[in-house]
């Protein structure tokens, strides 16, 4: 099976606790997460549970294959079906995918083969052919809404706020509050000082915005001290995740205000601050901002390929935060 769809909309989740249904002693659709054989799963432990992952910028190797194509010959240990999840399946070189697809072209009746993928295109077309596929998409927004408002931690613009940054992704979504914390703080510092420069006389405004995004890179670097920092060819200290979440708020924020000039307040993300945005609105033309996307997109590119290379993902891990 090929389960494919943007990450962090819980089709690793959502794989795991299918085997636990399956391998479950209580018999409980999904699993009851407290028997043994749920535990296991949980934890990893399941003999008949073989998950494959690979680290940020890695391709499974084809070390990995043999391993799977070895244990897929073997008996289950336990019930009468074997499970084999594979994280992001598309990071595989052709060499590991022609060997994986002789064992997908005839799979043993005991075997569930999981390919989870968020690119499915880069996914070997002969294996793609073969496989069943299942698409997985964003949660509605009212669902959500529901939820966390269940959870009563936040108000519902907050919610809003945090569901529309994170596209609709469940994963992103139930991130713990010290993560929208920080959020919330670094996008305040973004804010102030967007408004900064934007109450200054339109001919200051080059010295902010047209050289790059350093000045707004230092002055929230000072806000929030960053560990694991990655000095740069002239001597500046980024952490990359750090300066991409920068850059990240200040776009949502120009789009915000770009969606706000059209009249399309219904599409802004930072709907908790809506009325500083409209304020902030009222100074800039849809025009420029359009530039200044393009400028900022551009910077992040630069960002991915010339400074630091590999994946860019986000929202990233938070334990350097909390
Ligand atoms: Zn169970």
């Amino acid at each position: 099976m090929l389960w494919a769809g943007p990450p962090a909309v819980g089709k690793k989740t959502l794989a795991l606790r299918f085997a636990q249904g399956y391998l479950c002693e209580q018999g409980v659709f999904l699993g009851c997460g407290t028997c043994r054989a749920c535990r296991l799963v949980e934890r990893g432990q399941h003999p008949d549970v073989l998950v494959f992952t690979v680290e940020a910028g890695q391709t499974h190797s084809i070390e990995d294959v043999w391993r799977f194509q070895h244990q897929v010959a073997l008996r289950p240990w336990h019930g009468d079906v074997k499970f084999f999840l594979w994280d992001d399946a598309e990071r595989m070189r052709q060499e590991a995918a022609n060997a994986m697809l002789k064992t997908l072209e005839e799979p043993p009746e005991d075997t569930v083969t999981i390919l989870i993928t968020s690119q499915v295109y880069r996914i070997l077309p002969t294996i793609r052919s073969r496989a069943q596929i299942l698409r997985f998409g964003p949660v509605r927004e009212d669902v959500l809404l529901s939820y966390l408002l269940r959870q009563g931690e936040w108000t519902e613009a907050e919610a809003r706020w945090i569901i529309r940054w994170s596209q609709g992704r469940p994963g992103w979504v139930l991130q713990p509050r010290n993560f929208w914390e920080f959020h919330k703080r670094l996008r305040r510092a973004v804010l102030d000082w967007f408004q900064q420069w934007l109450s200054q006389p339109q001919e200051a405004w080059w010295r902010y915005m047209e050289m790059d995004l350093r000045p707004l890179v230092g002055l929230a670097q000072e806000v929030f001290r960053v560990p694991g920092g990655i000095y740069t060819a002239d001597g500046w200290v980024w952490n990359r995740w750090w300066v991409q979440q920068v850059v990240l708020h200040g776009l949502m924020i120009l789009r915000d205000l770009y969606w706000l000039r059209l009249g399309l307040r219904h599409l802004i993300v930072n709907v908790d601050v809506v009325g500083t945005l409209e304020r902030m609105a009222a100074w800039v033309e849809p025009a420029w901002i359009e530039g200044r996307v393009e400028a900022w997109m551009g910077f992040l590119h630069d960002l991915e390929v010339y400074h630091f290379g590999g994946a860019w993902q986000v929202p990233g891990r938070l334990t350097a935060w909390s």
